[in-house]
């Protein structure tokens, strides 16, 4: 494969063009925010704090979500410079190094992408996730003491062993925020408000649901290229804005497969990538198709494909916030390995990525045992791609193009074998 990658990905959804604008809107509400007399407030994704906020009218920020638009802005190099020079290692998370020095830096630099992003009213720290996702809201409450924090606990179990304790235990977690955000904004919660905000969230999951379910089809109707639609799954679920934008992305995928109509004219391999994309290089995804191959499924959209029920809001939330980020990391290497599998066997993989991914032990642990898994199981090959999901320092061209080159010359030879 001669072609080279490039930094920006090649799109052919309509829909995708369209994400630019929501993604605008929603970082004009949060710099407008203040001004409206609307408290901020900062949070790691993956919880259903979102709902609560929306629901509030409050206004969510999330910074492990802006780490990716520092990335795709270029500006993750000067932010790990500063976090660097304040003594943080290379080896940690890059999400954690790009936002801590970020907000020692150039937080205050109102020419960056979209303005900014705004100071925070409120922290919600450390609501689940992992080490360094608790540690990067550890460092932004000593950045931001006049905020007001609320420390969320979690019990971290693996999607299997979630029992009602569990939920019930997250459920009084619920309340104890809402009494929080009650007292520190003077805003009461509707509780009718908070059943519509989940039930527009249930809303984006089915349509989340079904536009994966398209990708099953052969041609695959979009790659993970375009995997920047979840944005509004990150940012905005519990808002009408995310219905409306992915119905557009259902109509469009839904009428590319009726037609037949895939992401290269040839598809010959289908392919997975497992682990978080690189946001500095999402040109990648599209590397593999000068020799056929398509990336028809990934592992992170796992995290969105979650049903709630509107009828008993806290509880459906509770749910959510148990489930969500054990769907895509390692708190069962299990689970994760029967995951990858199933999605191997509905998108009809012919082969996986596994990204090695330097600065997310999380979702990296337990790659090995799913390599083997794939060879016994199912009989996929599988390449390692040693990379970094934020810092580019850790990612050599050539050698993913040596790797990358003779996995699909590879997948080549297996399909010549079996048609002769
Ligand atoms: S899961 Fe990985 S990428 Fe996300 S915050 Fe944790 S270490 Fe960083």
């Amino acid at each position: 494969m001669n072609a080279n990658a490039k930094t920006k990905t090649r799109k052919r959804l309509q829909s995708s063009k369209e994400l630019g604008r929501v993604i605008t809107e929603y970082y004009m509400k949060c710099t407008s925010a203040k001004s409206e007399g609307i408290p901020v407030g900062w949070m790691p994704p993956m919880n259903g704090v979102i709902e609560l906020f929306y629901a509030m009218d409050l206004q969510p920020v999330f910074p492990e979500n802006w780490s990716p638009v520092c990335a795709a802005f270029g500006l993750t190099p000067q932010n790990f410079t500063v976090s660097e020079n304040m003594g943080y290692s290379r080896d940690l998370c890059g999400y954690l190094r790009n936002i801590i020095g970020y907000v020692h830096g150039m937080i205050d630099d109102k020419n960056s992408p979209f303005g900014g992003l705004p100071e925070p009213d409120l922290l919600l720290t450390p609501w689940g996730g992992c080490v360094p996702v608790m540690k990067i809201f550890h460092a932004l409450e000593r950045r931001f003491p006049e905020a007001k924090i609320f420390r969320g606990d979690l019990p971290q179990v693996p999607i299997e062993e979630i029992n009602d304790d569990h939920i019930a235990y997250v459920i009084s977690e619920m309340h104890r925020l809402v009494e929080f955000l009650s007292h520190a904004t003077g805003r009461r919660l509707d509780l009718d408000r908070l059943r519509e905000t989940v039930a527009l969230s249930d809303q984006a999951c089915a349509l989340w649901d079904e536009i994966m379910t398209y990708r099953t089809c052969i041609p695959a109707p979009f790659s993970a290229a375009e995997m920047g639609i979840m944005f509004v799954m990150v940012t905005l679920q519990g808002t009408q804005t995310a219905v409306d934008y992915l119905t557009m992305v259902r109509d469009e995928v839904r009428q590319r497969a009726a037609d037949g109509a895939g992401v290269i004219e040839n598809e010959t391999f289908r392919l997975f990538w497992d682990n978080i994309p690189l946001w500095y290089n999402m040109g990648l995804f599209n590397y593999f198709e000068a020799a056929g191959g398509v990336m028809v499924a990934e592992t992170y959209s796992a995290a969105w494909s979650i049903r709630m029920d509107p009828s008993d809001p806290f509880r459906a939330l509770a749910l959510k916030t148990l489930y969500s980020y054990p769907m895509v990391s390692c708190v069962s290497i299990s689970k994760r390995k029967e995951m990858v599998i199933k999605a191997c066997r509905d998108y009809h993989i012919d082969g996986v990525i596994l990204h090695r991914n330097k600065s997310c032990a999380p979702i990296t642990l337990g790659q090995m045992a799913i390599k083997r898994q794939l060879e016994d199981e199912l009989g996929i090959p599988s390449v390692i791609i040693d990379a970094d999901h934020m810092d580019a320092r850790n990612f050599s061209m050539a050698q993913f193009q040596t790797r990358a080159d003779a996995f699909m010359e590879m997948l080549a030879a297996k399909k010549q074998h079996r048609a002769s």
